[in-house]
């Protein structure tokens, strides 16, 4: 019976604290759930029903340090002296392998994360974008050439950090890896993957992809387990170079004071309380569909969701109007079902919705409108369905507080000046989506805000393998996504010679 089992330099590897090595993906077929292997496996929960259905292994310190003596010997071996264009073709017939496997991808990471199929799908078909786009830029980037005294010739290269490590979220396995570990991998690093416990079925079926794409051994590592263990053991290992984490800003602070005991360099996502701000001569048809998909999609578990509703009070009750109508249609139900949203990732995240909403019942704030958790639905899933508050007031944690859940606040500003203040009126400073016809006022709206990414009557939601991608505030720092993020999985390293 294949266990549960990490990806450690090309081998599916027992977790130490089992011993002993298998050479059997976890996941073909899907491991059952078994018995003999207390302590050393966490069961996986079908998030649409509540029920296990398989098992990962359980890391800890001691599986983390043989990742990264992997990664280590990756680095300095076969991987670390590979010539830039074969990386980037390496990784491209890694992209090529991820295309062909598309559909399986989406289904796992479906099930796994409880994600309507259609956003799986276009889950799956984003981490083919990222390898694609790195594997081509992965000869692309290079360094300078500095004037400097006469006599001198001073030039800079760009090199790879080493042994960098990724803290997968639940929210978006596939993609987030994309975007971190194709980059990390485009610029010769050797990578430590440890996803979240919640979701990284899919993961592993990419690092069974990676074998055959021809990735030298230790240059992808996954371990699989719980932050506190695995998670905790990455980002404080002394022999990591880097770190790259999205989720939580309580994790996020534990992880920067983690790597800061050996000085390691972090690149945090964070999350967000983006704000849509609709003027009133926005065109209103355009706004719909994109500020309900903004909220909905992954019901409403997106760092970059549009959770806060700006509305220029003239146009106030015809949006919310609208939008009321909008929510009403909205169906959640299974991830097979394909719904509009499917349910949230696990009870405790259910648990935090129902009491950010309970608090605005006690509040007195005002449902306006709510979709329907449909009645295939099993009872034991963690539903919720989406709801429209209107008149949150902008001091309430509803408007300030990450919810991460489909849950829309609402509320009217006065004037271009009460929007950018009400804007930039949270911690956060992830993204932002501005609706207005008029030009002048897109330029100083884009100006003024303290967002990573302002959009101009549209909203990416962090779509765009293209468009470099973080926070300012707390949402976090560094840039993945994008060339930009070549920069952050690179050091510069700056060489003088004096020749006379
Ligand atoms: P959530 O609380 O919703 O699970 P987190 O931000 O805690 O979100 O999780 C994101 C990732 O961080 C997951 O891979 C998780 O295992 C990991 N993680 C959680 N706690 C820690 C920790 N103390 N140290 C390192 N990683 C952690």
């Amino acid at each position: 019976m294949p266990e549960a089992t990490h990806f450690i330099g090309n081998r599916w590897v027992a977790p130490a604290k089992r011993g002993g090595t298998s050479a059997m993906s976890p996941l073909s077929p899907l491991s059952p759930l078994s018995a003999n292997t207390a302590n050393t496996v966490i069961a996986v929960i079908d998030p649409s029903d509540g029920l296990p259905f398989t098992e990962i292994a359980r890391g800890d310190a001691e599986d983390i340090d043989r990742a990264v003596s992997a990664a280590r010997a990756a680095f300095n071996g076969d991987w670390g002296r590979t010539a830039a264009a074969e990386r980037g073709r390496t990784l491209y017939a890694f992209a090529s392998l991820l295309a062909r496997h598309q559909e399986a991808l989406a289904q796992l990471e479906a099930r796994d994360t409880g994600k309507p199929l259609k956003q799986a799908r276009a889950d799956a078909a984003a981490i083919v974008r990222y390898f694609e786009f790195y594997a081509g830029a992965a000869d692309k980037l290079h360094g300078e050439t500095i004037p400097y005294q006469q006599g001198f010739t001073v030039f800079t290269v760009r090199e790879p950090h080493g042994v960098t490590g990724h803290i997968i979220p639940w929210n978006y396995p596939l993609q987030i890896f994309g975007r971190s570990v194709a980059a990390a991998l485009a610029t010769g690093n050797a990578c430590v993957v440890k996803p979240a416990e919640d979701a990284c079925l899919s993961l592993l079926r990419v690092a069974d992809l990676s074998l055959e794409a021809g990735l030298p051994p230790g240059a992808l590592n996954i371990v699989t387990g719980y932050g506190a263990e695995a998670g905790a053991a990455l980002a404080r290992h002394p022999g990591i170079d880097h770190i790259s984490f999205t989720g939580s800003p309580a994790t996020g602070t534990l992880i920067s004071q983690m790597a800061a005991e050996n000085h390691t360099p972090v690149t945090l996502e964070l999350g967000g309380k983006s704000p849509q701000i609709i003027f009133a001569d926005a065109d209103l048809d355009a706004v719909m569909p994109v500020v309900v998909n903004a909220i909905v999609q992954n019901a409403g578990q997106t760092c970059s969701a549009g959770s806060r509703l700006l509305v220029e009070r003239d146009a106030y009750e015809v949006v919310l109007a609208r939008l009321a109508e909008a929510f009403a249609h909205l169906r959640v139900g299974p991830s097979h079902d394909d719904l509009d949203l499917g349910p949230l990732i696990n009870a405790k995240q259910q648990q935090r919705v129902w009491d950010f909403l309970s608090e605005a019942q006690h509040d007195g704030i005002a449902v306006m409108s709510q979709g329907e958790v449909v009645g295939s639905a099993p009872e034991a899933g963690f539903y919720q369905a989406p709801t429209l508050l209107r008149d949150v007031p902008d001091t309430h944690r509803l408007a300030r507080e990450e919810v991460f859940g489909p849950v829309l606040a609402a509320m009217p500003f006065a004037d271009e000046a009460d929007a950018v203040r009400l804007a930039n009126g949270t911690l956060y400073g992830l993204a932002a989506g501005v609706w207005t016809r008029d030009g002048a006022r897109q330029m100083r709206l884009a100006r003024d805000i303290r967002a990573g990414q302002v959009f101009i009557n549209n909203y990416g939601a962090g779509g765009g393998v293209e468009l470099p991608f973080g926070g300012m505030k707390h949402s976090g720092h560094g840039r993945e996504k994008g060339f930009e993020a070549l920069y952050g999985f690179t050091t510069l390293k700056t060489v003088a010679i004096r020749h006379g």
